[in-house]
Protein backbone atom coordinates (compact mmCIF):
# COMPACT_ATOMS: atom_id res chain seq x y z
CA UNK A 1 0.00 0.00 0.00
CA UNK A 2 1.44 3.27 -0.91
CA UNK A 3 2.41 5.48 2.16
CA UNK A 4 -0.16 7.97 2.65
CA UNK A 5 -2.88 5.43 2.19
CA UNK A 6 -1.68 2.94 5.04
CA UNK A 7 -1.51 6.27 7.02
CA UNK A 8 -5.02 7.20 6.37
CA UNK A 9 -6.15 3.80 6.81
CA UNK A 10 -4.44 3.53 10.38
CA UNK A 11 -6.33 6.91 11.12
CA UNK A 12 -9.28 5.41 10.44
CA UNK A 13 -8.91 2.01 12.80
CA UNK A 14 -8.05 4.98 15.35
CA UNK A 15 -11.00 6.54 14.87
CA UNK A 16 -13.29 3.22 15.16
CA UNK A 17 -11.62 2.72 18.46
CA UNK A 18 -12.50 6.02 18.93
CA UNK A 19 -16.24 5.34 17.81
CA UNK A 20 -16.06 7.43 15.86
CA UNK A 21 -18.09 5.44 13.07
CA UNK A 22 -18.14 8.31 10.26
CA UNK A 23 -14.79 9.39 10.45
CA UNK A 24 -13.59 6.29 10.25
CA UNK A 25 -15.48 5.45 7.41
CA UNK A 26 -14.78 8.54 5.66
CA UNK A 27 -10.55 7.75 6.38
CA UNK A 28 -10.92 4.13 5.22
CA UNK A 29 -12.99 5.00 1.80
CA UNK A 30 -9.45 7.77 0.84
CA UNK A 31 -7.30 5.34 1.50
CA UNK A 32 -8.83 2.33 -0.20
CA UNK A 33 -9.79 4.85 -3.40
CA UNK A 34 -5.53 6.27 -2.90
CA UNK A 35 -4.40 2.67 -2.74
CA UNK A 36 -6.53 1.65 -5.70
CA UNK A 37 -4.31 4.16 -7.89
CA UNK A 38 -6.60 6.77 -7.66
CA UNK A 39 -4.84 10.28 -8.04
CA UNK A 40 -6.74 12.72 -6.31
CA UNK A 41 -8.36 10.94 -4.08
CA UNK A 42 -7.25 12.76 -1.44
CA UNK A 43 -8.94 15.86 -2.35
CA UNK A 44 -11.93 15.85 -0.56
CA UNK A 45 -14.22 18.40 1.28
CA UNK A 46 -14.45 15.64 4.41
CA UNK A 47 -13.18 17.53 6.95
CA UNK A 48 -12.11 14.62 8.92
CA UNK A 49 -9.52 13.75 5.48
CA UNK A 50 -8.61 17.30 5.07
CA UNK A 51 -7.40 17.58 8.99
CA UNK A 52 -5.42 13.96 8.92
CA UNK A 53 -3.75 14.76 5.65
CA UNK A 54 -2.49 18.06 7.21
CA UNK A 55 -1.36 16.48 10.39
CA UNK A 56 0.38 14.06 8.23
CA UNK A 57 2.17 16.80 6.20
CA UNK A 58 2.90 18.98 9.14
CA UNK A 59 3.78 16.34 11.46
CA UNK A 60 4.79 13.49 9.77
CA UNK A 61 3.29 10.32 9.82
CA UNK A 62 4.48 8.74 12.26
CA UNK A 63 4.07 11.75 14.49
CA UNK A 64 0.64 11.92 13.46
CA UNK A 65 -0.27 8.85 14.38
CA UNK A 66 1.62 8.80 17.67
CA UNK A 67 -0.95 11.92 18.49
CA UNK A 68 -4.03 10.05 17.38
CA UNK A 69 -2.91 7.04 19.08
CA UNK A 70 -2.71 9.09 22.23
CA UNK A 71 -6.20 9.94 22.07
CA UNK A 72 -7.68 6.46 22.23
CA UNK A 73 -8.51 4.76 25.52
CA UNK A 74 -4.93 3.40 27.22
CA UNK A 75 -5.53 0.18 27.18
CA UNK A 76 -6.36 -0.56 23.53
CA UNK A 77 -3.48 1.88 23.25
CA UNK A 78 -1.32 -0.56 24.90
CA UNK A 79 -2.38 -3.13 23.55
CA UNK A 80 -1.52 -1.84 20.07
CA UNK A 81 1.99 -1.27 21.59
CA UNK A 82 2.25 -4.29 23.07
CA UNK A 83 4.00 -5.75 20.48
CA UNK A 84 1.71 -8.94 20.00
CA UNK A 85 -0.79 -6.27 17.87
CA UNK A 86 -0.97 -3.70 16.07
CA UNK A 87 -3.23 -0.76 15.42
CA UNK A 88 -5.24 -2.55 12.84
CA UNK A 89 -5.57 -5.70 14.92
CA UNK A 90 -6.55 -3.85 17.93
CA UNK A 91 -9.09 -2.22 15.93
CA UNK A 92 -10.64 -5.55 14.81
CA UNK A 93 -10.43 -7.02 17.88
CA UNK A 94 -12.42 -3.35 19.26
CA UNK A 95 -14.96 -4.00 15.96
CA UNK A 96 -15.89 -7.44 17.51
CA UNK A 97 -16.02 -6.94 21.00
CA UNK A 98 -16.72 -3.57 21.36
CA UNK A 99 -14.43 -3.76 24.36
CA UNK A 100 -12.22 -0.41 25.08
CA UNK A 101 -10.34 -2.24 27.95
CA UNK A 102 -8.55 -5.39 29.35
CA UNK A 103 -11.06 -6.35 31.20
CA UNK A 104 -13.84 -5.77 28.86
CA UNK A 105 -12.14 -7.85 26.60
CA UNK A 106 -10.57 -10.55 28.33
CA UNK A 107 -14.66 -10.94 29.28
CA UNK A 108 -16.25 -10.82 25.64
CA UNK A 109 -13.03 -13.00 24.27
CA UNK A 110 -13.89 -15.96 26.86
CA UNK A 111 -17.67 -15.11 26.26
CA UNK A 112 -19.37 -18.23 23.88
CA UNK A 113 -21.00 -15.78 21.33
CA UNK A 114 -17.56 -15.36 19.62
CA UNK A 115 -16.54 -18.37 19.57
CA UNK A 116 -15.68 -18.39 15.92
CA UNK A 117 -15.44 -14.88 15.19
CA UNK A 118 -12.32 -14.45 16.19
CA UNK A 119 -9.31 -16.10 14.30
CA UNK A 120 -7.63 -18.41 16.39
CA UNK A 121 -4.35 -16.49 15.84
CA UNK A 122 -5.50 -13.12 16.43
CA UNK A 123 -6.98 -14.69 19.79
CA UNK A 124 -4.11 -15.93 20.69
CA UNK A 125 -2.31 -13.18 20.10
CA UNK A 126 -5.01 -10.93 21.24
CA UNK A 127 -3.94 -13.18 24.65
CA UNK A 128 -0.84 -12.19 25.00
CA UNK A 129 -0.82 -8.75 24.01
CA UNK A 130 -3.86 -8.73 27.54
CA UNK A 131 -1.38 -10.52 29.69
CA UNK A 132 1.28 -7.79 28.57
CA UNK A 133 -0.41 -5.09 29.18
CA UNK A 134 -2.23 -6.14 32.18
CA UNK A 135 1.27 -6.42 34.04
CA UNK A 136 2.71 -3.08 32.93
CA UNK A 137 -0.55 -0.87 33.12
CA UNK A 138 -0.02 1.53 36.22
CA UNK A 139 -2.17 1.09 39.49
CA UNK A 140 -3.88 4.25 41.16
CA UNK A 141 -4.59 3.61 44.86
CA UNK A 142 -7.55 3.52 46.17
CA UNK A 143 -7.00 6.89 48.13
CA UNK A 144 -6.53 8.71 44.53
CA UNK A 145 -9.80 6.63 42.97
CA UNK A 146 -11.68 7.97 45.94
CA UNK A 147 -10.78 11.64 45.47
CA UNK A 148 -11.07 11.38 41.37
CA UNK A 149 -14.29 9.56 41.17
CA UNK A 150 -16.38 11.38 44.22
CA UNK A 151 -16.86 14.61 42.81
CA UNK A 152 -17.39 13.38 39.50
CA UNK A 153 -19.87 11.26 40.37
CA UNK A 154 -21.68 14.09 42.36
CA UNK A 155 -20.95 16.31 38.77
CA UNK A 156 -23.11 13.56 36.94
CA UNK A 157 -25.57 13.60 38.98
CA UNK A 158 -26.06 16.81 38.76
CA UNK A 159 -25.97 17.42 35.00
CA UNK A 160 -28.03 14.77 34.13
CA UNK A 161 -31.28 14.08 35.72
CA UNK A 162 -32.60 11.60 33.61
CA UNK A 163 -29.54 9.30 35.25
CA UNK A 164 -32.00 6.76 37.92
CA UNK A 165 -28.48 5.99 39.27
CA UNK A 166 -25.31 5.66 39.27
CA UNK A 167 -22.50 3.44 40.90
CA UNK A 168 -18.47 3.57 40.56
CA UNK A 169 -17.46 -0.19 40.14
CA UNK A 170 -14.98 -2.17 39.73
CA UNK A 171 -12.21 -3.13 42.12
CA UNK A 172 -12.53 0.19 43.43
CA UNK A 173 -16.73 -1.27 44.41
CA UNK A 174 -14.89 -4.16 46.29
CA UNK A 175 -12.23 -1.71 48.04
CA UNK A 176 -9.39 -3.26 46.68
CA UNK A 177 -5.99 -1.40 47.40
CA UNK A 178 -5.06 -0.60 44.05
CA UNK A 179 -7.42 -0.16 40.93
CA UNK A 180 -6.53 -0.20 37.25
CA UNK A 181 -9.46 1.81 35.85
CA UNK A 182 -12.01 3.94 36.80
CA UNK A 183 -15.32 2.54 35.86
CA UNK A 184 -19.06 3.91 36.35
CA UNK A 185 -22.58 2.63 35.80
CA UNK A 186 -25.15 4.97 35.15
CA UNK A 187 -28.93 3.78 34.52
CA UNK A 188 -30.44 5.97 32.21
CA UNK A 189 -34.09 5.70 30.34
CA UNK A 190 -32.48 6.92 27.11
CA UNK A 191 -28.69 6.29 27.11
CA UNK A 192 -28.01 8.08 23.66
CA UNK A 193 -29.32 11.17 25.01
CA UNK A 194 -27.31 10.55 28.46
CA UNK A 195 -24.20 10.02 26.53
CA UNK A 196 -24.63 13.41 24.26
CA UNK A 197 -24.65 15.19 27.96
CA UNK A 198 -21.89 13.59 29.45
CA UNK A 199 -19.19 14.38 26.33
CA UNK A 200 -20.05 18.26 27.54
CA UNK A 201 -19.19 18.24 31.14
CA UNK A 202 -16.51 20.92 32.06
CA UNK A 203 -14.50 18.49 33.87
CA UNK A 204 -13.51 16.61 30.87
CA UNK A 205 -10.82 17.16 29.31
CA UNK A 206 -10.84 15.18 25.94
CA UNK A 207 -13.68 12.47 25.20
CA UNK A 208 -11.42 9.51 23.87
CA UNK A 209 -14.61 7.46 22.86
CA UNK A 210 -17.90 7.71 22.25
CA UNK A 211 -20.23 5.11 22.07
CA UNK A 212 -24.00 4.42 22.44
CA UNK A 213 -23.62 2.41 25.94
CA UNK A 214 -20.35 3.99 26.91
CA UNK A 215 -18.18 6.96 26.75
CA UNK A 216 -14.78 7.13 27.73
CA UNK A 217 -12.92 10.58 28.74
CA UNK A 218 -9.83 11.86 30.03
CA UNK A 219 -9.82 14.04 33.30
CA UNK A 220 -7.52 14.92 35.68
CA UNK A 221 -4.43 12.86 34.15
CA UNK A 222 -7.25 9.97 34.82
CA UNK A 223 -9.34 8.04 32.40
CA UNK A 224 -13.31 7.35 33.01
CA UNK A 225 -15.21 4.95 31.92
CA UNK A 226 -19.04 5.51 32.09
CA UNK A 227 -20.97 2.99 31.08
CA UNK A 228 -24.61 3.87 30.41
CA UNK A 229 -27.10 1.19 30.21
CA UNK A 230 -30.90 0.96 30.60
CA UNK A 231 -32.81 -0.42 33.85
CA UNK A 232 -33.57 -3.37 32.77
CA UNK A 233 -29.79 -4.41 32.25
CA UNK A 234 -28.23 -2.79 35.32
CA UNK A 235 -27.75 -5.57 37.78
CA UNK A 236 -26.00 -8.16 35.25
CA UNK A 237 -23.80 -5.32 33.72
CA UNK A 238 -23.23 -4.42 37.63
CA UNK A 239 -22.09 -7.56 38.92
CA UNK A 240 -20.24 -7.75 35.67
CA UNK A 241 -18.65 -4.91 36.25
CA UNK A 242 -17.72 -5.14 40.31
CA UNK A 243 -15.72 -8.07 39.03
CA UNK A 244 -13.80 -9.57 40.35
CA UNK A 245 -13.42 -11.54 37.37
CA UNK A 246 -12.56 -14.72 38.85
CA UNK A 247 -15.82 -14.44 41.09
CA UNK A 248 -17.97 -13.91 37.99
CA UNK A 249 -16.42 -16.60 36.57
CA UNK A 250 -18.00 -18.47 39.13
CA UNK A 251 -21.12 -17.04 38.71
CA UNK A 252 -21.66 -17.60 35.88
CA UNK A 253 -20.77 -21.52 36.61
CA UNK A 254 -23.65 -21.49 39.07
CA UNK A 255 -26.17 -20.60 36.56
CA UNK A 256 -24.84 -22.84 34.48
CA UNK A 257 -25.36 -25.46 36.68
CA UNK A 258 -28.91 -24.57 37.49
CA UNK A 259 -29.08 -24.55 33.63
CA UNK A 260 -29.76 -20.90 33.43
CA UNK A 261 -26.94 -18.42 31.63
CA UNK A 262 -25.61 -15.35 32.95
CA UNK A 263 -24.15 -13.22 30.30
CA UNK A 264 -23.14 -9.32 30.82
CA UNK A 265 -26.64 -7.78 30.29
CA UNK A 266 -28.59 -10.61 31.40
CA UNK A 267 -29.72 -14.07 33.81
CA UNK A 268 -31.43 -16.37 30.81
CA UNK A 269 -33.81 -18.48 31.51
CA UNK A 270 -33.29 -21.95 29.60
CA UNK A 271 -35.67 -21.41 26.87
CA UNK A 272 -33.62 -17.95 26.44
CA UNK A 273 -35.70 -15.37 28.53
CA UNK A 274 -34.18 -12.94 30.51
CA UNK A 275 -35.68 -13.13 33.77
CA UNK A 276 -36.35 -9.73 35.45
CA UNK A 277 -33.76 -8.62 37.89
CA UNK A 278 -34.49 -5.84 40.40
CA UNK A 279 -31.24 -5.66 42.45
CA UNK A 280 -28.15 -8.11 43.05
CA UNK A 281 -29.68 -9.68 46.18
CA UNK A 282 -32.58 -11.07 43.63
CA UNK A 283 -29.83 -12.24 41.16
CA UNK A 284 -27.79 -13.92 43.53
CA UNK A 285 -30.94 -15.52 45.16
CA UNK A 286 -32.00 -16.51 41.12
CA UNK A 287 -29.35 -18.75 41.31
CA UNK A 288 -29.29 -19.77 44.96
CA UNK A 289 -27.03 -18.19 46.94
CA UNK A 290 -27.22 -15.45 49.72
CA UNK A 291 -26.52 -11.94 48.36
CA UNK A 292 -22.04 -11.37 48.35
CA UNK A 293 -21.35 -8.40 49.34
CA UNK A 294 -18.91 -6.57 46.46
CA UNK A 295 -15.55 -6.76 49.32
CA UNK A 296 -15.84 -10.43 49.33
CA UNK A 297 -16.27 -10.78 45.77
CA UNK A 298 -12.47 -12.16 44.62
CA UNK A 299 -13.19 -16.14 44.18
CA UNK A 300 -11.75 -16.97 47.73
CA UNK A 301 -14.41 -19.33 48.62
CA UNK A 302 -17.81 -17.18 48.53
CA UNK A 303 -19.68 -19.08 46.55
CA UNK A 304 -19.95 -21.68 47.82
CA UNK A 305 -19.84 -19.92 51.65
CA UNK A 306 -22.97 -18.37 49.66
CA UNK A 307 -24.48 -21.86 48.61
CA UNK A 308 -23.80 -22.97 52.34
CA UNK A 309 -25.73 -19.99 53.61
CA UNK A 310 -22.42 -19.22 55.74
CA UNK A 311 -21.27 -16.15 55.27
CA UNK A 312 -20.02 -13.58 57.79
CA UNK A 313 -21.99 -11.23 59.08
CA UNK A 314 -20.19 -8.77 58.26
CA UNK A 315 -18.68 -5.64 59.96
CA UNK A 316 -20.83 -2.46 59.10
CA UNK A 317 -19.64 1.11 58.97
CA UNK A 318 -22.30 1.69 61.24
CA UNK A 319 -20.98 -0.29 63.69
CA UNK A 320 -17.65 1.15 64.29
CA UNK A 321 -17.96 3.15 67.49
CA UNK A 322 -14.54 5.22 67.88
CA UNK A 323 -11.17 5.42 66.16
CA UNK A 324 -8.06 4.66 68.02
CA UNK A 325 -5.51 6.08 65.58
CA UNK A 326 -4.94 9.77 64.49
CA UNK A 327 -2.74 12.51 64.42
CA UNK A 328 -2.74 15.85 65.09
CA UNK A 329 -0.34 18.86 64.13
CA UNK A 330 1.43 18.05 67.59
CA UNK A 331 3.62 15.24 65.44
CA UNK A 332 2.86 14.76 62.06
CA UNK A 333 -0.86 15.58 61.23
CA UNK A 334 -2.33 18.45 59.78
CA UNK A 335 -4.61 19.59 61.81
CA UNK A 336 -4.99 20.66 65.62
CA UNK A 337 -6.34 18.79 68.14
CA UNK A 338 -9.60 20.74 68.36
CA UNK A 339 -10.26 20.21 64.54
CA UNK A 340 -9.65 16.74 64.97
CA UNK A 341 -12.02 16.48 67.47
CA UNK A 342 -14.48 18.28 66.27
CA UNK A 343 -14.33 16.06 63.10
CA UNK A 344 -14.81 12.96 65.17
CA UNK A 345 -17.61 14.37 66.90
CA UNK A 346 -19.18 15.18 63.38
CA UNK A 347 -19.27 11.63 62.66
CA UNK A 348 -20.62 10.55 65.66
CA UNK A 349 -17.81 8.95 67.32
CA UNK A 350 -18.25 7.95 70.74
CA UNK A 351 -14.77 7.45 71.74
CA UNK A 352 -11.51 8.52 69.88
CA UNK A 353 -7.83 7.85 70.35
CA UNK A 354 -5.10 10.64 69.54
CA UNK A 355 -1.98 9.11 69.13
CA UNK A 356 0.49 11.27 67.86
CA UNK A 357 4.32 9.52 67.19
CA UNK A 358 6.64 8.81 69.67
CA UNK A 359 10.13 10.72 70.14
CA UNK A 360 11.93 8.44 67.62
CA UNK A 361 9.69 9.28 65.01
CA UNK A 362 11.75 12.94 64.13
CA UNK A 363 10.78 12.63 60.75
CA UNK A 364 7.33 12.43 61.56
CA UNK A 365 7.99 15.40 64.38
CA UNK A 366 7.62 12.41 67.10
CA UNK A 367 6.62 14.07 71.07
CA UNK A 368 9.39 13.62 73.77
CA UNK A 369 8.51 13.13 76.85
CA UNK A 370 7.94 16.45 77.73
CA UNK A 371 5.54 17.62 74.65
CA UNK A 372 3.77 14.22 75.80
CA UNK A 373 3.49 15.27 79.10
CA UNK A 374 1.40 19.16 77.57
CA UNK A 375 -0.44 17.28 75.33
CA UNK A 376 -1.83 15.10 78.31
CA UNK A 377 -3.15 18.68 80.02
CA UNK A 378 -3.98 19.59 76.54
CA UNK A 379 -6.19 16.80 75.96
CA UNK A 380 -7.69 16.97 80.00
CA UNK A 381 -8.51 20.57 79.22
CA UNK A 382 -9.70 19.32 75.68
CA UNK A 383 -12.36 16.73 77.53
CA UNK A 384 -13.67 19.68 79.29
CA UNK A 385 -14.64 20.66 75.91
CA UNK A 386 -15.98 17.80 74.54
CA UNK A 387 -18.53 15.99 77.27
CA UNK A 388 -20.19 13.71 75.05
CA UNK A 389 -16.80 11.98 73.55
CA UNK A 390 -14.33 9.90 75.46
CA UNK A 391 -10.97 11.06 74.43
CA UNK A 392 -8.07 8.63 74.99
CA UNK A 393 -4.75 9.92 75.83
CA UNK A 394 -2.46 7.85 73.19
CA UNK A 395 0.41 7.61 71.61
CA UNK A 396 1.95 5.46 68.33
CA UNK A 397 5.10 4.50 69.78
CA UNK A 398 8.14 3.44 67.65
CA UNK A 399 9.76 -0.37 67.86
CA UNK A 400 13.24 0.30 68.08
CA UNK A 401 15.54 -2.03 66.75
CA UNK A 402 16.40 -3.81 70.08
CA UNK A 403 12.45 -4.52 69.91
CA UNK A 404 12.57 -2.04 73.40
CA UNK A 405 9.63 0.63 72.93
CA UNK A 406 10.73 4.42 72.00
CA UNK A 407 8.95 5.52 75.39
CA UNK A 408 9.62 3.67 78.89
CA UNK A 409 7.06 1.86 80.95
CA UNK A 410 6.63 4.77 83.39
CA UNK A 411 5.68 6.78 80.45
CA UNK A 412 3.53 4.30 78.80
CA UNK A 413 1.55 3.53 81.84
CA UNK A 414 0.05 7.12 81.63
CA UNK A 415 -1.44 6.22 78.34
CA UNK A 416 -5.20 5.10 77.76
CA UNK A 417 -3.86 3.39 74.78
CA UNK A 418 -0.79 2.25 73.35
CA UNK A 419 0.01 1.61 69.97
CA UNK A 420 3.11 -0.23 68.85
CA UNK A 421 4.26 0.63 65.34
CA UNK A 422 7.50 -0.37 63.37
CA UNK A 423 8.35 2.32 61.05
CA UNK A 424 11.81 1.58 60.39
CA UNK A 425 12.68 -2.32 60.00
CA UNK A 426 16.60 -1.66 60.28
CA UNK A 427 17.61 -3.89 58.15
CA UNK A 428 15.88 -7.00 59.37
CA UNK A 429 14.60 -10.31 58.15
CA UNK A 430 11.17 -11.42 58.17
CA UNK A 431 12.30 -13.55 61.28
CA UNK A 432 13.56 -10.97 63.22
CA UNK A 433 10.91 -8.49 62.62
CA UNK A 434 8.38 -10.90 63.92
CA UNK A 435 10.46 -11.39 66.99
CA UNK A 436 10.75 -7.77 67.63
CA UNK A 437 6.61 -7.52 66.98
CA UNK A 438 6.85 -9.95 69.60
CA UNK A 439 8.86 -8.37 72.10
CA UNK A 440 6.32 -5.62 71.80
CA UNK A 441 3.26 -7.98 72.29
CA UNK A 442 4.70 -8.59 75.93
CA UNK A 443 5.16 -5.61 76.56
CA UNK A 444 1.49 -5.60 79.24
CA UNK A 445 1.06 -1.38 78.31
CA UNK A 446 0.76 -2.05 74.31
CA UNK A 447 -2.60 -2.72 73.16
CA UNK A 448 -2.40 -2.19 69.35
CA UNK A 449 -0.09 -3.31 66.95
CA UNK A 450 -0.73 -1.02 63.90
CA UNK A 451 -0.20 -1.44 60.23
CA UNK A 452 1.40 -4.66 60.86
CA UNK A 453 3.34 -5.52 57.36
CA UNK A 454 4.02 -1.42 56.60
CA UNK A 455 3.65 -1.54 53.02
CA UNK A 456 3.15 1.62 50.79
CA UNK A 457 0.86 1.45 48.57
CA UNK A 458 1.48 1.12 45.60
CA UNK A 459 5.03 1.64 45.89
CA UNK A 460 6.49 -0.45 48.73
CA UNK A 461 5.56 -4.27 49.50
CA UNK A 462 5.00 -5.34 53.32
CA UNK A 463 7.49 -6.66 55.65
CA UNK A 464 7.50 -10.78 55.45
CA UNK A 465 6.40 -11.55 58.56
CA UNK A 466 5.90 -15.12 60.29
CA UNK A 467 2.58 -14.78 60.23
CA UNK A 468 1.61 -17.48 62.34
CA UNK A 469 4.00 -16.40 65.36
CA UNK A 470 2.48 -12.84 65.02
CA UNK A 471 -1.00 -14.08 65.42
CA UNK A 472 -0.22 -16.38 67.87
CA UNK A 473 1.79 -13.86 70.03
CA UNK A 474 -1.33 -11.37 69.07
CA UNK A 475 -3.47 -13.67 71.03
CA UNK A 476 -1.15 -15.13 73.79
CA UNK A 477 -0.88 -11.43 74.99
CA UNK A 478 -4.38 -10.07 74.09
CA UNK A 479 -2.69 -7.48 71.81
CA UNK A 480 -4.98 -6.08 69.11
CA UNK A 481 -4.14 -5.95 65.59
CA UNK A 482 -4.75 -3.26 63.60
CA UNK A 483 -6.82 -2.50 60.13
CA UNK A 484 -5.05 0.55 59.44
CA UNK A 485 -7.16 2.58 56.51
CA UNK A 486 -4.96 5.12 55.54
CA UNK A 487 -4.99 4.79 51.86
CA UNK A 488 -1.44 4.28 51.61
CA UNK A 489 -1.55 1.35 54.30
CA UNK A 490 -4.37 -0.67 53.87
CA UNK A 491 -2.58 -2.76 56.54
CA UNK A 492 -3.76 -5.25 57.36
CA UNK A 493 -5.02 -5.90 54.31
CA UNK A 494 -8.03 -7.76 53.61
CA UNK A 495 -6.83 -11.41 53.25
CA UNK A 496 -4.23 -10.97 55.79
CA UNK A 497 -7.04 -9.94 58.17
CA UNK A 498 -9.11 -13.04 57.62
CA UNK A 499 -6.15 -15.28 58.59
CA UNK A 500 -5.66 -13.26 61.98
CA UNK A 501 -9.20 -13.72 62.95
CA UNK A 502 -9.40 -17.15 61.80
CA UNK A 503 -6.10 -17.47 64.47
CA UNK A 504 -8.10 -16.07 66.76
CA UNK A 505 -6.48 -12.62 66.95
CA UNK A 506 -8.88 -9.40 67.12
CA UNK A 507 -8.51 -6.51 65.12
CA UNK A 508 -9.17 -2.74 65.43
CA UNK A 509 -10.48 -0.27 62.52
CA UNK A 510 -8.66 2.53 62.64
CA UNK A 511 -7.67 5.81 60.16
CA UNK A 512 -4.38 6.49 60.81
CA UNK A 513 -5.73 10.14 59.86
CA UNK A 514 -3.44 13.33 59.54
CA UNK A 515 -5.88 15.26 58.56
CA UNK A 516 -9.43 16.35 59.42
CA UNK A 517 -11.35 16.38 55.89
CA UNK A 518 -10.11 12.78 55.67
CA UNK A 519 -11.03 11.06 58.82
CA UNK A 520 -14.07 9.64 57.85
CA UNK A 521 -12.94 8.50 54.43
CA UNK A 522 -10.04 6.87 56.19
CA UNK A 523 -12.58 5.12 58.42
CA UNK A 524 -14.52 4.11 55.12
CA UNK A 525 -11.65 2.67 53.41
CA UNK A 526 -10.64 0.63 57.23
CA UNK A 527 -13.85 -0.93 56.87
CA UNK A 528 -14.01 -1.83 53.49
CA UNK A 529 -10.55 -3.55 54.26
CA UNK A 530 -11.78 -5.41 57.11
CA UNK A 531 -15.10 -6.80 55.27
CA UNK A 532 -12.52 -7.71 52.54
CA UNK A 533 -11.02 -9.96 55.60
CA UNK A 534 -14.81 -11.46 56.18
CA UNK A 535 -14.23 -9.52 59.68
CA UNK A 536 -17.50 -9.41 61.47
CA UNK A 537 -18.44 -6.78 64.68
CA UNK A 538 -17.40 -9.21 67.07
CA UNK A 539 -13.50 -9.37 65.82
CA UNK A 540 -13.19 -5.64 66.51
CA UNK A 541 -12.45 -3.55 70.21
CA UNK A 542 -13.81 -0.57 68.34
CA UNK A 543 -17.00 -1.75 68.19
CA UNK A 544 -17.53 -2.13 71.22
CA UNK A 545 -19.10 0.11 73.84
CA UNK A 546 -16.67 2.41 75.88
CA UNK A 547 -17.23 0.20 79.08
CA UNK A 548 -16.32 -2.57 76.79
CA UNK A 549 -13.24 -1.20 75.32
CA UNK A 550 -11.99 0.03 78.12
CA UNK A 551 -12.08 -3.30 79.87
CA UNK A 552 -10.33 -5.18 77.05
CA UNK A 553 -7.54 -2.45 77.07
CA UNK A 554 -7.56 -3.05 81.16
CA UNK A 555 -7.38 -6.44 81.00
CA UNK A 556 -4.10 -6.89 79.32
CA UNK A 557 -2.10 -4.73 82.07
CA UNK A 558 -3.94 -7.01 84.37
CA UNK A 559 -3.07 -10.43 83.06
CA UNK A 560 0.30 -9.28 83.31
ZN1 LIG B 1 2.50 4.48 61.62
ZN1 LIG C 1 -0.16 6.62 62.52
Amino acid sequence: MLPLAHSLSMMAAIAAMRGRAADAADLSSVAARLASGERDAAHTDTGTVREALARIRDLGAESALDEALAEVPQDLRRLATSGHLDVPAVAELHRLTGATSLGELSDRLASQGLAGAVEPTLMERARAAIAQASATRPRIPLGRAWSLLDPVLSVIRDASPEIERIVATGSFRRFAAVTGDLDVLAVSADPVRTSARLMGLPFISSVLHAGRDKVVVRFDRAELTIHIVTPDVFVPRLVSLTGSAAHVWQVRQRAASLGLTLTRDALLDHDGRARAIASEDDLYAALDLAPVAPELREAEGEVEAAARRELPRLLCHEQIRGDLHMHTDWSDGRDSLETMLLAAEALGYEYVAITDHSQTSAIARGLDVDRLERQIEAVAAAREKHPTMAILQGSEVDILPDGSLDFPDRVLERLDLVLASLHDMAGHSGAQLTDRYIQAMRNPFVHIVTHPTNRLVPNRDGYTLDEPRLFQGAVQTGTILEIDGAPGHLDMDGAMARRAIAAGALVSVDGDCHRADLLGRHMLFAVGTARRGWVEARHVVNALPLEGLRARLTAKRQAS
